[in-house]
């Protein structure tokens, strides 16, 4: 179950669908609504600005699961990722179908990669954490793998002078084909075959061991995840720049976005803590105590004054026994909404019964008038099935009710 489908809606695909559809389901719409082809057309530039934030967010994996247990909601403030702007759109087209814009000629070309070093996605990470480590505080340790620059052949992937830019795409990656259609030529570009949109090309020999060229390594973190008191649902903690990184790629920041589990026994509001508490007939008349298990396993014993009446409904505060706030760790209030279970039937005799009309209040006047025509009628147990029953047929008299009623209107009067 995803909280939200509108980042799907917006590509047309299905919650479920897959990396290759979403890919898919980006290019048609891309190509559909980008700016150079819809010109004049503000809403085919709104379609294409949401069309390319659907897809960075989906083509994510971990911004994907964000985006699906938490919506929109979880990915917003961290980073790059509240809506997009048109020069982002337009960055994300180009870097898709490679190079300077997928139009070509035909459109003008559509700007290319900003020059300098770009920096890598922040990656995003969900965090389960429970109302008691929110409650007491946790470190928790986190294996995270990212990519860092190979340190044996500083990211040239080589030996000095063993990475040669590839000729046949001269370093660019990608090659530009012409297809005419009728009178006009359309210009396509795709990836290079022979360097496999590297732009480089190393003999086998020369290729850096430790990386096998690649120029980047795969290493193994772990990261000590500061859970503090008092945190929030969907409060971020974020460890600058420890995202994958690159040659020529900044590391991105590496987020965790804390997912508080709902509670079987505290609701949880800013805060303050709420309990619901089942209390005896005996106790909420005549006094005596409840127990309450505390978010730090210790027990509040808590008295109810003989001559208090607890009545069904009712909410008490203990102050101070709430949760900590964050950073300054001052605890909200705890909040007690009561229960009052009865006995069942026949818990005592008749004499007994009778003793509780010398301690409880007599009981009220019935209120009927005394010219009034009185009828004695019993109480029966309820029978669900005979109660639907008797509602379908209030609902077929409705059904043919006006001239009933207006017949009866004249009979009144
Ligand atoms: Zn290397
Ligand atoms: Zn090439």
């Amino acid at each position: 179950m995803v909280k939200e489908t509108a980042l799907y809606d917006v590509l047309g695909v299905s919650p479920d669908a897959n990396d290759a559809q979403i890919k898919k389901a980006y290019r048609v719409n891309a190509l559909k609504y980008h700016p150079d082809k819809n010109q004049h057309s503000p809403e085919a530039a709104e379609k294409f600005k949401d069309v390319s934030h659907a897809y960075e967010i989906l083509s994510d994996s971990q911004k994907r699961e964000v985006y699906d247990r938490f919506g929109q909601e979880g990915l917003s403030g961290a980073g790059d990722m509240g809506g997009m702007n048109g020069s982002a759109a337009e960055a994300l087209f180009s870097q898709f179908f490679g190079g300077a814009g997928g139009f070509g000629g035909m459109f003008g070309g559509a700007g290319g990669r900003p020059s300098g070093p770009r920096r890598s996605r922040d990656i995003v990470h969900a965090l389960r954490v429970t109302l008691e480590d929110l409650y007491k505080g946790k470190v928790s340790k986190l294996a995270l793998t990212r990519t860092v620059t190979c340190a044996k052949c500083h990211g040239k992937g080589g030996k000095d002078g063993a990475v040669k830019k590839c000729a046949t795409c001269n370093g660019s990656g990608s090659v530009t084909f012409q297809r005419g259609m009728g009178h006009i030529i359309q210009q396509f570009q795709s990836v290079c075959q022979d360097c496999r949109g590297e732009g480089e090309i190393v003999k086998d020999k020369d290729r850096c061991k430790e990386c096998k060229g690649k120029k980047t390594i795969n290493e193994k973190k772990i990261l000590e995840v500061n859970i503090d008191k008092g945190m929030s649902h969907n409060q971020k903690i974020t460890f600058a720049e420890q995202g994958d990184e690159g040659p020529d790629i900044l590391p991105g920041d590496v987020v965790f976005v804390i997912d508080e589990q709902p509670h079987e026994r505290f609701t949880r509001k800013k805060d303050d803590l709420y309990y619901h508490a089942k209390v005896d007939l005996l106790t909420a008349l005549a006094g005596g105590s409840i127990a309450i298990k505390h978010l730090d396993d210790e027990w509040l014993k808590v008295d109810i004054i003989p001559g208090e009446t607890i009545q069904p409904g009712l909410v008490k505060v203990i102050e101070g026994r709430g949760m900590p706030s964050y950073r300054h760790h001052n605890h909200g209030n705890l909040y007690i909404e009561f229960e009052v279970e009865f006995p069942g039937n026949n818990f005592a005799t008749l004499e007994q019964l009778a003793l509780l009309e010398k301690v409880l209040p007599a009981r009220p006047a019935l209120g009927i008038p005394e010219d009034a025509m009185t009828e004695d009628v019993v109480l029966q147990d309820v029978d669900p099935t005979q109660q639907e029953r008797a509602r379908t047929q209030v609902n077929d008299d409705e059904d043919d009710d006006e001239p009933g009623a207006e017949r009866a209107q004249c009979t009144s009067q």
